[in-house]
């Protein structure tokens, strides 16, 4: 059954309106649903009990249920979330001086393949709806609740590939950043892509103001296609003009992701070379310690090698930040603990 979270504030209004109600009840809907985070129809008091049964008979509520949890010793809190139909996700809580940050993937499994990356070891099995990664955000609310926290940013950074899946996590941005429900500003919410060009032209039309943030980790063709086979589709010329004509015509600083692999693009070379890419854009870059994962043999660079990265780049006219490690003692990368929790269902 479809969750009445796949629905938009827009699609609401169309649902009510479709079955002979006022469009103004969509307001006291998504205030039950994002607002007062009701777990049953039944609490919706204000709504007549005609419409109730209606909504009873055709959506669910929360489409998944949390399966395991891990906390590490900064507090980044890993959940893993089964879906109603038995696929499973991850969800990431981080904790910020600036807020507390919830990472939400966007399809069960990734087919990108990028080399270093644990969330493509298992193939894509399908998109996530809109709903079920506005659930992801909803149910970690439902928790902060308790301590009267609330999740100040989104960042659409755990498995998949968001503008591999571009309507429903358009919808799910809309849901959680209206007025009427979660009400995340848009600039506390961003998304983040391996580049993938035609849907970066797309996403600059819409003129959203959802921060974009794209996934580089190399600064030539020959580096990136080694570590992520989108390059061959869509290399570094077309992929920067595409981001330049977004950022100047949207007005908006573009953040790229640089994750930091020992001896394969962290020398003074690639800073430089990164830099040479880069000045001149309205961006800045984010140099990411990269998580071990045990499958693929990659390292990660040492802090002493990555505040000279850092340096190479500011002196070279580039701004970058080097982002602190979060949860280093669970599975923190990105569909790790997904991966160890599949292969654990096939060996049982
Ligand atoms: N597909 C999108 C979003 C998901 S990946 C993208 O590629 O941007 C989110 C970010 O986490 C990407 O920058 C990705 O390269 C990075 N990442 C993947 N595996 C990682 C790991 N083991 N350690 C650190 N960052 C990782």
């Amino acid at each position: 059954m479809r969750t009445i979270y796949d629905l938009s504030f827009k699609d609401m209004e169309e649902m009510l309106l479709a079955n002979g109600q006022k469009a103004y009840r969509a307001k006291q809907l998504y205030s039950w649903l994002y607002k007062k985070r009701v777990s049953s129809f039944d609490e919706m008091t204000d709504l007549p009990t005609a419409l109730i049964e209606k909504l009873r008979e055709d959506y669910s509520l929360m489409p998944l249920r949390e399966v395991r949890r891990q906390v590490a010793r900064d507090l980044t809190t890993k959940y893993l979330f089964e879906m109603q139909d038995g696929s499973s996700v991850e969800a990431v809580l981080m904790h910020f001086h600036f807020g507390d940050s919830l990472c939400v993937s966007s399809q069960v499994g990734c087919n990108m393949g990028c080399t270093f990356c644990a969330s493509g070891l298992l193939k894509k099995q399908r998109d996530l709806t809109a709903g079920e990664m506005t659930a992801q955000v909803l149910y970690v609310q439902k928790l902060l609740d308790e301590d009267g926290k609330r999740v100040d940013n989104i960042v659409v950074m755990g498995t998949g590939e968001p503008f591999d899946n571009y309507e429903n996590v358009m919808r799910f941005c809309a849901t959680v950043n209206s007025d009427h429900g979660l009400a995340i500003g848009a600039r506390h919410i961003t998304i983040s892509t391996c580049g993938i060009v035609p849907k970066i032209d797309e996403f600059a039309k819409g003129r959203y103001q959802y921060n974009l943030a794209v996934s580089l980790h190399a600064p030539d063709d020959e580096l990136r296609a080694s570590l992520m086979p989108v390059d061959k589709a869509y290399p570094l010329d077309q992929l920067m003009a595409s981001l330049v004509a977004y950022s100047v015509e949207n007005h908006r600083r573009l953040t790229f992701e640089y994750i930091l692999l020992h001896d394969v693009n962290d020398t003074d070379e690639h800073a430089r070379k990164l830099a040479d890419l880069i000045r001149g854009m309205n961006a800045y870059v984010n140099l990411i310690p990269y998580n071990q994962v045990d499958e693929n043999g990659y390292k990660s660079t040492d802090e002493r090698r990555a505040l000279r990265f850092y340096d190479v780049l500011m002196k070279n006219g580039v701004k970058a930040t080097l982002r602190s490690r979060h949860g280093e003692d669970i599975d923190a990368a990105c569909g790790q603990l997904r991966a160890k929790h599949e292969r654990n269902k096939g060996e049982q």
